[in-house]
């Protein structure tokens, strides 16, 4: 399975762009059990996973952020030195995905968005200095699939609708808008420091490492943040991630939606101890020391 249906094109190595299409496109398409080629999509895997997709199958398989990452991904850069993604990590020594069984994916319900829209590739696009992104999309046709032979004729709409990704699109239309706004800013922003690009992946990726962050007496002292919404932050993976992409506009390009206490440089020196002992227990891309560069 080859897609990435949050880049400006699910075919970066192809010089032609895809032909485009609205959700009212027919297509016909039926992926089940007992076709000729079942699991041969899982089988060659290259998928992209958003923050949203981390955060269900972490939640689904119990594990930490950080072990989830560890064991089921593999990072990579979405633009060349500019923003890191992860993608699934294979099995060991093969190309298969580590969710794939004979009787099919073992993590159905929270599979990726990547998975539940092939054949279809989502295309954001956004207007520069606009967040509001539009899309369009593409079919992908691999010869190994099978599914586009079977007559049944739907819209890309209902395809959506039936796969459920409507709800992971959403969840991750904060983490679209910021990758489509480093694209397309260019030398306004230009290349983001390593640091910059370690607070990224935390926030976007690892949040129980940035859980710890936002719990920290230096983030607490540093930004207004009501004990409701502290708690919430604290209990609820999904809310910290909508948190997360927040901080991320405004340590990144400078857009103010959490407010800072006004006492907050009188604590620095505190937030340096605290974050260098922090950095020292991390692993090697811990953005622990880098939070004095945004608070
Ligand atoms: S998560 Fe499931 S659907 Fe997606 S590649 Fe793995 S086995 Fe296939
Ligand atoms: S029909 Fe396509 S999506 Fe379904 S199992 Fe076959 S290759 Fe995968």
């Amino acid at each position: 399975m080859t897609d990435a249906p949050f880049t400006e094109s699910p075919f970066p190595t192809s010089p032609v762009m895809p032909k485009l299409y609205d959700g009212n496109k027919t297509i016909s398409f039926s992926c089940h059990k007992g076709i000729g080629c079942w699991n041969a999509c899982c089988a060659n895997i290259d998928i992209t996973l958003t923050p949203y997709d981390v955060v269900r199958l972490k939640m689904r398989l119990g594990m930490s952020s950080g072990d989830f990452l560890r064991q089921y991904t593999v990072p990579y850069e979405l633009e060349k030195d500019g923003i890191a993604g992860v993608k699934f990590k294979p099995v060991e020594e093969g190309t298969a995905c580590q969710f794939m069984r004979p009787e099919g994916c073992s993590v159905y319900e929270d599979r990726p968005t990547a998975c539940r829209y092939y054949p279809v590739a989502l295309i954001s696009m956004r207007k520069q200095d606009e967040y509001t992104d539009t899309s369009s999309y593409a079919l992908v046709k691999e010869p190994h699939c099978k599914g586009h032979e079977v007559e049944r004729p739907l819209t890309i709409e209902e395809y959506r609708r039936e796969q459920g990704v409507a709800e992971y699109d959403e969840q991750s239309r904060g983490w679209r808008q910021l990758i489509l706004k480093k694209m397309s800013s260019g030398p306004t922003i230009g290349k983001p420091s390593l640091r910059s690009r370690q607070m990224y992946f935390m926030a976007c990726y690892d949040m129980d490492l940035f859980r710890e962050f936002v719990r920290s007496e230096g983030f607490q002292s540093s930004f207004e943040l009501d004990e409701d919404m502290t708690r919430l932050l604290m209990e609820n993976d999904v809310e910290l991630m909508q948190f997360g992409f927040r901080f991320l506009k405004q340590v990144l390009f400078g857009e103010e939606t959490i407010p800072r206490r006004e006492d907050a440089i009188r604590v620095r020196e505190q937030r340096l101890r605290e974050m260098q002992e922090l950095a020292l227990q991390r692993r090697p891309y811990d953005p622990a020391d880098e939070v004095l560069e945004y608070i």
